[in-house]
Parts: C-alpha cells; structure tokens; sequence
C-alpha cells in the first residue's frame, strides 16, 4: 500500500467511528498491562487510531496512543461512566502506521507479552515528544557596513562568515580563533545576525551512484533479488557466501532497486557490526552514508531519526534490533547480515527474536527480506531447504583467494609453557607472520585476566556474593568483577578465608593475561586489545578498527568484538587461544552450531586479500565434530548432521520451545513456586514439561531462579497453551517473578 493509500484508509477509519456508539476512544499506555483504557474524545473529535495523545491517569498526565483492538480480541477496561476523563491532547505527531499497530499486536501475541511494553519499543525515542526546540546562529548581512573598528579576529570571523552559512557562536568563534565575545560584537555591530539553524535533513541515497560489475555467480544472485525486489511482495532469501564472496555488494543492489521504486529501506546488522567499514561502503554505493539507529546516538538525534523515519525522509537506515520499531510508511525491503547472529535475541522484558520478527513484519507489510550470512543458522538452513525460503549461494570469495588452511594444535600434546597460554608452534608461526610485516589475531572469547582466583593456601575461590559465578580479575583496572551482575571489588592482597598474605592466584586466561604474554614474547610488537570493558563506545570501537585497517597494528587480541563484520586486508594468522570454549553448554542445543559458527568467523578473517590466510586452533578435543567440521571445511556434513539431531530431539526448527523462568529473593520461594506452576501445567499429549530445574546460573543479582523448558511439535499452538497455563497460575506475590521465554536461545 502507497502511504497516500495508507492515510486514506486511517482517514477513513477516523470519520467512521465517529458515531456515537463508538464515541469513546480506546488508549494503549506504555506500561506493562495488556489492555486499553477508555477516555472521551477531546473537543476537536475523536483522533485517528495510532495517534499519540496525552490523559489523565491516575493522578499523572501521560503518552498513550490510540488503539482500536485492530485484530479484534484486544481488551477493554471497562470504566464507570461518570467517571470517564477525556483525552487532554492529540500531539503534533505523525500517527503510527496501522502496520506499526498490527506488528506490535503480533509479538506480544507470539511473545506473550503485554501489548503495552510491545507499545514502549514503538516509542523508544522519548524526545520525539517533546517539542523541537529550534538551534539559533550567526551569519553575515550582506552588504553591512564593516563595524568602524576592525580587529584581526573580527576580520577572520567575517570572512569565514562570509559564506552566508549559518553557524552556532561557539562554531564560528573557535573556526576564528577567537572569543565568542567577538561575536557577539559583530552581531552588535549588525555584520553578523541571528538567525534559526535549519534541520538537518537525511541525505538521499543515490541507487545509480556507482555501477558494480559482478562475477557470474554474483550476478546470478542479483538478478534473483532484483526479482524479489520488482515483485515487491513478500519472499525471503538466504544469501549464504563464505566471507568476502560479496554477500554486501550483492544485496546492496537489491537495496539500489527498492529505492528506485521509491520506498523505505532497513538494514539490520549486529549492533557491534556497524563499523564505519560499513558505513563507507554504503557511501561509495551510493553516494550518502545511511542513516544509522542505534543506542549510542543522542536523544535529540533519535527525536529527529525516528521523524524522519516517520514521513519517509529516511529512505535507508541501519540499525541494530530496536531499528524494527521505527514507524516506516513505506517499509520496501528488510535486509539482515550475520542472520545467525545471537544479538538478534533480545532477552530483556520483552524476550524477541528480532531475526524473526523481521520476517513476520515483511509479511505484514508485504515486502522481501534477505538474510544474510556466512554460517547460516541451522532454522534459516531447514527453510531453506524445504522450499520456504529461496536460497542464493555464493561459493567462492570474490578476490579468487582460498579459505584459510585450518590446523589444530592438539593441547594433550602440544602444551604451552608452564603459566602461559600460547602453544610453541602458534608462536613460532606470529614470529613469522610479525618478521613479514603482517598481522595476527589472537582471539579468546573471556574478558579481562583470569576467569578465577584463589587461594593458594586453604583454596577459597572468589565468588560473587549475589551471582553463581566466579568474580573474574580485571588487571587493567585493578579489580575482581561479576560478569553477571558488575559487583566489584578492589583485589584483594590477602585471602578473605584464612588471611593469608600474597596467596591469591589468577586461574586461567582471560584476553588481558594473552595479552600479556604476547607482549612480554612480542615487545617489539605494536599490539590492540579488543574487548567490549576496555573500549567504551562504538565510536571509540570505530577508531581502534580504522587503526587496525591501515596497518598500524601487528597483533590484535581480541574477544568476540573481533569476531564480526571487519575485514582487514593485511591480517594473516589467526590463533584460536582455547577451540573449546562454549562447547561444553550442556542444556543450550545450539552450543554446537554457536561455536562452529564463532570458529568460523573468526578463522575466516585471516588472508581475506592476496595471500592465502592460516589459521590454529588450540584445542583439547580435536576429534569433536563441531572442530571436525571446522578442519575439513565440511559445512554441510555439519549442517547435516545438525539437522538431525534437531529432528531427533524435536528442537527448533522441528519443534517448538519455550522457557518460563521464575525468580525470587530466597532459594525456597523459587523452588517452591517453580514446582507450583509445574504442577499447573493442563496436559496435552504432545507436549513435554521438563523441569522444574534449579538454573545453570543459579543466582543472579540475588535472585534465585529455577527453569521450566516447555517443549511441543511444530504444529502445536504452543501460546495458546501456554495462556491456558498461566491463567491457572494464581498472581505471584511481592517481587516474585514469573519470565516467559518463547523461542529461548540462552539456557543458563
Ligand atoms: P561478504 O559480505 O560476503 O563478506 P563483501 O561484500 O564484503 O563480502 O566483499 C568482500 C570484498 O570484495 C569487499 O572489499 C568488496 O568490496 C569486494 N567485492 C565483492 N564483490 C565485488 C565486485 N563484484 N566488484 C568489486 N569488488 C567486490
Ligand atoms: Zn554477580
């Protein structure tokens, strides 16, 4: 539907119901409750459905919006008539998209969530409420008399002045060298006035900006998604290419086609993907950078992103998950690199799978979605294979270079040194690549030093008091933290237990202790150390990856940071510190997939230019499958067998899974409320109830938790049980918490 069409229909919507037995208009608060409130239209006439207005409730004034049950089966708080407040005002604000409406109404549905917290992620940014406070300037009166006493600095600031721009004081003051006590002189003077700085405005991609010529395969694989594109309905393609087979290039042509047809564009990636690598890409394609959505802009930024958003002024905007949210007119395509990746999963309130849930807002917005990625999650590969999604296949990587050889380095036999990390041979190969001038990453997926401390003494470990977790020492900063919660504390020089002096020992390596030793083997050596505690913000992030790019780095150490999205050209050798970490997730079905996926992101970044790449694993378990697959290169031996033993087990995609998560201040309140709602489970044959289980993390901020898996064939309306479920499980009291996980993709 056009966006006339579109406002049409909410017009018409509008001027139907303002009969007068539909005269009460039903309002959505962004508050954790399923239903609507019914308020008295405001003297202008009823507002249409999706607008934003502000009521009394309670005894405060709040931002809701208009919300006629739009599927049918909303529900309505009945409200005493005498009682009945009205709608204090319609805010100057585009009104939601009906789409917007639906797709929210859909995942708290699939969710199980109340459709007022789904509401709060469509109005995630609060400025855009409040009212747009315009920037005031200098600039030059054209033909002003110059002031009579001229001095350098004025001098200065007028010719800079000159350009007619409009400028803030301080902008132009610190462009002239000077005091914006100057300026204001010149302002006195009437050279220079005051004027509103305009808003900025999102530049206008250009899809025939720059012409790619494609390999064959790629070309292949473009023309399939220029039909997409041109059939313009809804479809999803699985773009699967090994790194650097030109997975961007290929669907920033499908981006190029929406665009020329006039319509709105989102590119979903993993918040620590944006790099600027990416950004600068987009703008050599075409000709503007996007426009970016993620959490480290400004608030005032956002008011205006999501207005632009709003009336179409954006055309593509990138953004990590909460980007689905925004209130796009004429969303045209979806597009998500590194689909497989685990930060799609929001486990917070709302527990979504934003991958998912991007799929689901193309069908309801009719428009194509591309994933792509180079280890396709094991659901994508199952739709892929039945038919359901279109599957595009790049074999090969566009430079012509071969995947990087794969070693294993066997720790049973290949120890490192006593209280180092890095084994001879891993070593011997950095010297070589460092004396060729290239570099090498060493990546270990655990922050800080050492994962444990203890006592060398009596053997007390540190924990965290409030989490089942060992506090883990950060020696940069000093200090013993909780990965779990961020309780901290100083080291301690002496045991806590048994009080004696200069026993506590680090146990095991974190990135700052490799860190260490490479630097200790290495002195030489210019080194980065990438890991999210050390580097504050993305545009931090963004600098220490440029350095990295241009050469200014020999040995980068990094966590999974490292692992997504960058390509450095002169990077060689990578060295995997520890190949087993994450395998060993018991209840996660996914650890498998998860770790060869890791494994091969991370290999895949050595040798991506010229020269073929090597790669080590260091590893203790070289005959598991998931290293197996790794050594080979047989991903789809791997894929395979993974499917089966999804279909075996009835595990996703073959079943469906959810989890319900209870937690509460003591161990017994938990426990005793997780077996309660156990017990209320309604039978059904085909569904298991497994647990309940004490969590793997058993205590996290204090909180006791105890797990419910709740596993049930595809076919099965799993929500619809679950909600049968749940209305036989009485009101939990106090702080006790009862967490509902649909599609869960953490275990612990
Ligand atoms: P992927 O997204 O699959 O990792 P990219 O799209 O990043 O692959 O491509 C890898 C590198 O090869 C990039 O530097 C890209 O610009 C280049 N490249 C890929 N395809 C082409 C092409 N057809 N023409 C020119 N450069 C290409
Ligand atoms: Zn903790």
């Amino acid at each position: 539907m056009t966006t006339a069409a579109r406002l049409e229909n909410q017009l018409e919507f509008s001027a139907s119901k303002t009969t007068a037995e539909t005269a009460l208009v039903p309002v959505l608060l962004p508050i954790a409750l399923d239903q609507t409130y019914d308020y008295l239209p405001p003297p202008g006439g009823p507002p249409p459905p999706g607008a934003f207005v502000t009521v009394p409730f309670g005894n405060q004034t709040r931002i809701g919006l208009v919300w006629y049950a739009l599927s049918g089966d909303g529900e309505k708080k009945k409200v005493d008539p005498k009682k009945l407040k009205a709608i204090n005002e319609i805010l100057d604000i585009p009104p939601l998209p009906l789409l917007s409406l639906r797709f929210a109404e859909w995942i708290a549905k699939y969710t199980l969530s109340p459709l007022g917290m789904v509401a709060r992620m469509l109005m995630s940014a609060r400025e855009v409420f409040e009212p747009s406070k315009p920037r005031f300037g200098v600039t030059i009166v054209p033909g002003a008399p110059l002031p009579p006493r001229m001095t350098p600095a004025r001098q200065r600031a007028l010719e800079i002045a000159a350009d007619r721009l409009i400028r803030p004081k301080a902008t132009l003051a610190r462009a002239a060298e000077c005091t914006t006590g100057v300026i204001d002189g010149l302002v006195t003077a009437g050279c220079l006035v005051e004027a509103a700085i305009p808003e900025k405005r999102c530049p206008l991609p250009d899809p025939a900006y720059q012409v790619v010529e494609f390999t064959d395969e790629q070309q292949q694989a473009v023309d399939a998604l220029y039909s997409a594109a041109d059939a313009g309905n809804f479809s999803v393609t699985l773009l699967d290419g090994v790194t650097g087979s030109g997975k961007t290039e290929v669907y920033f042509e499908a981006v190029a086609r929406t665009l020329a047809r006039g319509r709105q564009v989102l590119i979903m990636l993993p918040e620590i993907a944006l790099t600027s690598q990416f950004l600068s890409r987009f703008e050599a394609r075409f000709g503007c950078a996007p426009v970016e959505w993620h959490s480290a802009q400004t608030g005032s930024e956002r008011g205006r992103l999501w207005k632009a958003a709003a009336s179409g002024e954006a055309r593509v905007i990138v953004g990590a998950r909460s980007a689905l949210f925004l209130p796009y007119p004429d969303l045209g395509l979806i597009v998500i690199d590194e689909e497989h990746d685990g930060g799609f999963k929001q486990d917070d309130r709302v527990n979504y799978q934003a991958r998912d849930m991007a799929v689901v807002r193309a069908r309801l917005g009719d428009c194509p979605v591309v994933l792509a990625s180079a280890t396709p999650s094991i659901e994508s590969h199952v739709n892929a294979r039945t038919g359901k999604y279109r599957h595009l296949v790049l074999p090969g990587r566009f430079s012509g270079t071969k995947l990087p050889e794969i070693t294993a380095i066997d720790l049973r036999t290949e120890q490192p040194d006593k209280g180092r990390w890095l084994s001879p041979r891993l070593v011997d190969a950095m010297a070589e690549t460092l004396a060729r001038g290239q570099q090498s990453l060493l990546f270990l997926n655990r922050r800080g030093y050492a994962p444990l401390t203890l006592c060398r003494a009596c053997g007390h470990r540190l924990e965290c008091p409030q989490c089942t977790a060992w506090l883990v020492e950060h020696r940069f900063k000093n200090r013993l933290n909780c990965h779990h919660c961020g309780f901290s504390l100083p080291i301690p020089d002496k045991c806590q237990k048994c009080g004696e002096e200069g026993t506590m020992t680090a146990c095991g390596p974190g990135v700052e202790r490799v860190a260490e030793e490479v630097s200790e083997r290495f002195p030489e050596a210019r080194i980065a150390l990438l890991s999210s505690d050390l580097i504050p913000s993305l545009t931090e992030m963004r600098q220490v990856i440029k350095q990295i790019e241009s050469g200014d780095t020999d040995i980068i150490i990094g966590t999974q940071l490292v692992a997504k999205g960058h390509h450095f050209p002169n990077l060689n050798l990578v060295g995997i510190v520890d190949g087993d970490l994450g395998l060993a997730q018991g209840a996660d079905p996914r650890a498998g997939e998860r770790t060869f996926q890791l494994l091969h992101q991370v290999t895949g970044r050595a040798g991506r230019e010229a020269i073929r790449g090597r790669a080590f694993i260091q590893t203790h378990l070289p005959e598991h499958p998931v290293m197996a697959a790794i050594l080979s290169g047989d991903r789809d031996a791997f894929i395979d067998q993974e499917i089966k033993i999804r279909q075996a087990g009835m595990l996703p995609p073959y079943g469906r899974l959810a989890a319900l998560i209870v937690s509460a201040k003591d161990k017994e309140t938990a426990e005793l409320i997780a077996r309660d709602v156990a017990h209320r489970a309604p039978p059904a044959e085909l569904i298991q109830v497994l647990g309940p289980a004490e969590a793997p993390i058993a205590v996290i901020r204090g909180r006791y938790r105890w797990r419910i898996l709740v596993k049930a064939p595809r076919e099965i309306d799993l929500q619809n049980y679950l909600r049968a479920w749940l209305s036989r499980v009485p009101p939990l009291k106090g702080d006790n918490r009862l967490a509902v996980d649909i599609d869960p993709d953490s275990f612990l």
